[in-house]
């Protein structure tokens, strides 16, 4: 059972909001600017009645609806329980306070290395490149995350790459937000510019949900930022739900593929989401036929507002286990949850 109570508001944790638009700026940025931020709009977009949704109006104050039009147009009109408007919807579930759900579960503040700059595991740091994303996600784990304070590129970067310059252990970073991607690709190549000089580093790893819910982010000028970067590169991007595929996602998957980066797909496990075996295979199938390896399978982290999302361990374990007996291990995610003090992903 979960007991009902009001969640408290934070309105000093709530994401960057988004930048204003230059004359003569990108497609992707005139498309942000147009993304869905009204729960009743998106609901009458899908014909749906409000008054029915249960829709959050504390929650939406806490962590504003955020969606592209594009993704909206993926979503099923008239189903209040479409996998993708569940994902973004603000809804009263998210208000109750939930023993053992709290504001940083992932232990992201004891980890700090320097503003903006987390480090978990050895040989990899964490780049809070930006607090903004092109969607939020509602069961986000940084959706408390004090963005204001702990974005790298405050300075123009100088503390962040010099935190990790600082480490020659470290030869792994990985972009992070916030989604990285939301930043101007001069910005980004600003970045790996000083990053280029710390002799260490290997390999650069890119988290971003952009491809997926914004696909016309992936245009010339960062396919051309990506094919120029001195190190390979592991792009991870975050769907949960085969429906969040289409045509245009594809194509911006496969300039992402040209550009020689290796493509990995981590999802989360989510109540209503994707917490059946056949969701789960064809998320995996789905990826796969788009050139991306299925990588993780996450259990939920447990932030508060998030705990109606939450599949139980037996449960989250039975649905792997039947998922690897249907598919090709290639096509199986590695179910783990994240631990604070752990030295890598623990595998459930
Ligand atoms: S894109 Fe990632 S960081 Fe942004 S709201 Fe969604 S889960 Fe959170």
């Amino acid at each position: 059972m979960i007991p009902a109570a009001p969640l408290p508001m934070q309105p000093d944790t709530v994401p960057a909001p988004v930048p204003a638009v230059a004359a003569g700026a990108p497609r992707w940025q005139r498309l942000w600017r147009e993304a869905v931020r009204d729960p009743r709009e998106l609901l009458a977009l899908l014909g749906l009645d409000a008054a029915a949704a249960g829709i959050s109006d504390a929650a939406a104050a806490q962590f504003p609806l955020r969606v592209p039009r594009g993704f909206v147009a993926r979503m099923r009109a008239g189903h209040l329980d479409d996998p993708l408007l569940r994902q973004v919807l603000p809804v009263d579930a998210e208000e109750r306070i939930v023993s053992g759900f709290g504001l940083d579960a992932v232990g992201d503040g004891a980890a700090k290395k320097a503003d903006g700059v987390i480090q978990k595991y050895r040989g990899r740091a964490l780049l809070v490149a930006t607090g903004s994303c092109a969607v939020h996600c509602r069961y986000c784990f940084r959706r408390h995350f004090p963005y204001a304070e702990e974005t790298a590129a405050r300075d123009g970067w100088r503390e962040a790459v010099a935190a990790i310059a600082a480490d020659p252990d470290i030869d792994e970073v990985i972009l992070s937000g916030g989604d990285p991607l939301s930043l101007a690709t001069p910005k980004l190549a600003e970045l790996t510019a000083l990053l280029a000089d710390v002799p260490q580093l290997k390999r650069l790893r890119i988290h971003s949900r952009l491809p997926v819910v914004l696909p016309e982010r992936v245009d010339a000028g960062l396919l051309q930022w990506l094919s120029a970067l001195p190190w390979p590169v592991a792009f991870v991007i975050h769907a949960n739900h085969a429906n969040e595929f289409d045509a245009s996602v594809d194509a911006a998957l496969a300039a992402l593929r040209g550009t020689g980066a290796q493509l990995l797909n981590q999802a989360v496990l989510l109540r209503g989401v994707n917490d059946s075996v056949d969701a789960l295979a064809a998320l995996s199938e789905r990826s796969f036929a788009a050139g991306v390896l299925p990588y993780y399978l996450h259990q939920l982290d447990r932030v508060e507002g998030v705990a109606h999302f939450e599949v139980p361990d037996d449960e989250a374990r039975a649905l792997h286990a039947a998922l690897a007996a249907r598919l090709s291990g290639y096509l199986v995610p590695k179910l783990v949850r994240e631990v604070q003090g752990d030295t890598g992903k623990r595998p459930l």
